[in-house]
């Protein structure tokens, strides 16, 4: 508690709406904070722009002072970035500019991408009932290097024909960051790591294993490691997910074996993430909150949006950057409660034909919820 007089500083949290359904879905998220606020747990919440729409407004789709913004919060929380409208940008000015330079100068190099199925969805999800009910992986990509970085780059031409050049490169301080936060997430966990690569065939997967192998042996034997190549995780990923617990891989494959993962539970509509970074000087670790999917154009501005997934990735900030556990579990119970007793939003709708609710509808049932737990 705080001496009498003495202001109490709240955590500070940065809003990012961007484009789509990113404003749709972020309001949603607001009436969670807010009822949170009415319980002694309040932020102090500011908000800008990202995206086509700081484009539109600035001519850059993240100005220098919200990149600065977001340097000084304890956390971003984000919607989502793009659309149509900006697809024939110069890529330099694109809206998926603006957020990978939040990633990039944030230095978030932990990508963290939960793939839990809520039982009341496990019908919903492609694969049966039974490998999915109950699933609760965490698959953690690294975020900030790999082939989506690396140099050389680009496409020239070699006599008569174009060359696209993309390389993927590695150092092993680089993997030895992102394999010490998988551990350190499975010691909270059920205790387990599989790290995942193509060691058969790039030379960056050896060095890959080698250093996941040496930071377990010198600091984590108590976790249990596994290795897999890339290809046989997705495999595996499909056939019997639940055999995982954290799944560390790097910027290719982690984009790739997430989306699966994201997958097995149904619909892009519920899955939260969260990028961590070094921790700050408050002990903090940078951080960048955002739902997995895009700004959603096909439904934007129709009510249409599950606002779910932007609603986890606030549970995933109360839990790792404001160390608020308790509130997360609460936060997620309430989407539990809400999704087991049949509201759903168009996207969970699936053979069975009963009534979407709305995106505004499905947030005001989650604090309903929220206040009844
Ligand atoms: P998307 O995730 O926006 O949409 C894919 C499909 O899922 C669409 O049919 C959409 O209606 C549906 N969907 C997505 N989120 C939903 C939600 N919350 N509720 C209900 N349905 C939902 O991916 P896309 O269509 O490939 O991309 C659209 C735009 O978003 C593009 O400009 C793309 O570059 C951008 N994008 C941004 C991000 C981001 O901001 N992190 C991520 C992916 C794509």
């Amino acid at each position: 508690m705080a001496a009498k007089g003495t202001p109490v500083t709240k955590p500070t949290l940065l809003i990012l709406p961007g484009d789509g359904i990113g404003p749709e879905v972020m309001i949603e998220v607001r009436k969670v904070i807010d009822w949170f606020a009415t319980q002694g747990l309040a932020f102090e919440v500011s908000e800008d722009l990202v995206g086509g729409i700081a484009y539109d407004t600035h001519g850059t789709p993240l100005t220098d002072a919200t990149m600065a913004k977001a340097q000084a919060v304890d956390a971003v929380l984000l919607g989502a970035v793009g659309g149509p409208k900006y697809d024939t940008l110069d890529f330099a000015v694109k809206p998926e500019r603006g957020l990978l330079r939040l990633r990039k100068e944030m230095d978030l190099y932990a990508n963290l991408r939960p793939a839990q199925c809520f039982d009341a969805l496990a019908d919903f999800s492609s694969l049966k009932t039974d490998v999915v009910a109950g699933l609760d992986i965490m698959i953690i990509r690294e975020l900030t290097s790999g082939v989506y970085f690396g140099e050389p780059r680009g496409i020239h031409t070699e006599g008569n024909e174009r060359v696209g050049v993309n390389t993927q490169r590695y150092t092993e301080s680089e993997i030895a960051r992102v394999a010490r936060s998988a551990f350190e997430l499975a010691r909270r966990r059920s205790n387990k790591v599989c790290s995942m690569e193509k060691a058969n065939v790039m030379e960056s997967g050896v060095l890959w294993r080698d250093v996941v192998t040496e930071i377990h042996a010198a600091e984590y034997p108590d976790v249990a490691l596994s290795h897999m190549y890339a290809d046989a995780g997705a495999m595996q990923l499909t056939r019997w997910p639940k055999q995982f617990d954290v799944i560390v891989t790097d910027n290719l494959f982690g984009d790739l074996l997430s989306d699966l993962a994201a997958m097995l539970t149904g619909s892009l509509g519920m899955l939260p993430s969260a990028s961590l970074g070094a921790p700050m000087a408050n002990g903090r670790p940078k951080a960048l909150y955002e739902p997995v999917h895009g700004s959603a154009p096909d439904i934007a501005g129709q009510g249409k949006a599950n606002p779910i997934a932007c609603i986890l990735s606030f549970a995933m900030a109360l839990r790792y950057s404001f160390d608020q556990g308790a509130a997360a579990d609460r936060l997620e119970a309430a989407v539990q409660t809400v999704l087991a007793a049949g509201l759903r939003t168009a996207d969970l709708i699936g053979e069975e034909g009963r009534a979407p609710v709305s995106t505004s509808d499905m947030g005001d049932a989650i604090v309903a919820a929220l206040a009844e737990e």
